[in-house]
């Protein structure tokens, strides 16, 4: 098995869904007792969120790409950036390393291409809806990227950092959420991405009237399959 480097705090909140996500999917592939091999460098999110919201992406890239680094000289295989956001620096921690970084993007693509989802609605932070370097990836597998207006989306943001990164699950929030959902499907929108880590601690298939692609668990399972060879 390869072992698998995950930079995680971003937030922890998620970081922990990928953790045991990783852990059980290679727990019913591989038998009761097996486990992932895995190294977890977290980092401390306030600096790298403050970074985010001052525009100060070299700043924060500096911290993912010394967290990439040290995850590949403690024998990580490769790198899996837990948050969509920070995928904006991730050609910085690519060519910062010599091991393959997993980019979040390309599971989520293909799963959406696989359902059938040519069309799909992204909720996510302001950064990863309104700039392109998540959508682009997804337009280039064929994909139409639906986002939500500006006041959803301000409301979507506002909820992942106030509420989801600190571990508060609200039924309020959940119907924003639900809203927003809606008017995607109105729209056209075939599937909904959850492009945020944490959103999958809202949002579950059964709150859902689309079909859901989530990020953290597409990801975690493109981890395992690169740990068993795949
Ligand atoms: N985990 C989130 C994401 O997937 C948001 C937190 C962050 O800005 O990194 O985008």
């Amino acid at each position: 098995m390869r072992t698998i480097g995950l930079i995680g705090g971003m937030s922890w909140e998620s970081s922990v869904e990928y953790y045991r996500l990783i852990n059980q999917q290679v727990r019913d592939r591989l038998g009761p007792l097996r486990s992932a091999q895995l190294l977890m460098y977290s980092v401390d999110f306030g600096p790298v969120e403050q970074a985010q919201h001052a525009g100060r992406w070299d700043d924060a890239a500096a911290i993912l790409v010394d967290a990439a680094r040290r995850l590949e000289a403690g024998g990580a295989d490769c790198v899996v950036l837990c948050t969509n956001t920070m995928h904006k620096v991730a050609g910085q921690i690519q060519a910062a390393i010599g091991i393959p970084f997993l980019h979040i993007a390309d599971p989520t693509g293909d799963a959406a291409v696989a359902a059938g989802a040519l069309k799909v609605g992204l909720l996510g932070t302001a950064f990863t809806m309104e700039q392109d370097f998540i959508k682009d990836r997804l337009a280039a597998k064929g994909l139409t990227v639906l986002v939500p207006d500006a006041e959803e989306r301000a409301a979507v943001h506002r909820i992942i950092y106030d509420e989801l990164c600190v571990g508060v699950i609200s039924e309020d929030s959940r119907r924003v959420y639900q809203q927003v959902i809606e008017s995607l499907a109105e729209r056209g929108a075939q599937a909904i991405i959850l492009g945020c880590t944490e959103i999958t601690l809202l949002i579950k298939p059964e709150h859902s009237e689309l079909p859901l692609l989530d990020t953290t668990e597409l990801h975690a399972r493109a981890a395992v399959g690169f740990a068993l060879g795949e």
